[in-house]
């Protein structure tokens, strides 16, 4: 009998999470998503909040998690330089040399690279479907790349602007992800705070 759709997820992320723990010397998955997710995430999202969000784990459990990326030297808190009260994350050089060896796990490059491109293609068009599906059916926030956002401006060539927030975005910026993200068409999300 084929397995059902849910069965191949279970599968893959069982193998996935199997690899990355290998690759990443241990350390447990969710730490390594953690800092995956602080060194691509914009300025609106490097707080402990949003990790929690993005990892959908309670505050309790991503506050551990921050603490033991803290305690190993993988990640340090700062205060933000406008209001002291607030805390950011930052992924030290050790945490990002981790990352390059361990992210994305080389079992699933090898895996993807010896798919043909046309399969490759339509697998990651499923995946996005189906992730996006996933988040509305949940009404959570989709932390997507904020050039995908429904309020990000095009001013001119390579000058960005939130819609949102009115702040100028480089580049570097328009190309990570954020807490704050709508995908087009979407506006209501469970829990939303700014
Ligand atoms: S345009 Fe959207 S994704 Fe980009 S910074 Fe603003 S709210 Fe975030």
């Amino acid at each position: 009998m084929p397995l059902s759709a849910y069965e191949y997820l279970t599968r893959i992320g069982r193998l996935v999470q199997a690899e990355e723990r290998a690759s990443a010397g241990g350390l447990p998955p969710v730490q390594l998503h953690a800092l995956d997710y602080l060194v691509r995430c914009n300025r609106y999202s490097d707080k402990p909040a949003a990790v929690g969000d993005y990892l959908q784990v309670t505050k309790g459990t991503a506050s551990q998690t921050l603490l033991a990326l803290e305690r190993r030297g993988l990640i340090e808190k700062r205060s933000d330089a406008a209001d002291r009260r607030i805390v950011r994350l930052r992924v030290t050089s050790r945490g990002r040399s981790l990352l390059r060896r361990a992210m994305p796990p080389p079992l699933v490059v090898t895996a993807l690279d010896g798919l043909p491109a046309e399969q490759r293609r339509r697998i990651m068009g499923a995946l996005d479907s189906f992730l996006r599906e996933l988040q509305r059916v949940n009404q959570g926030r989709s932390f997507g790349v904020c050039h995908t956002c429904r309020h990000f401006v095009r001013e001119g060539n390579e000058r960005f602007r939130c819609g949102l927030t009115s702040d100028a975005l480089s580049v570097d910026e328009s190309t990570r992800i954020c807490r704050e993200h709508e995908s087009a068409g979407v506006s209501n999300r469970k829990g939303a705070s700014q």
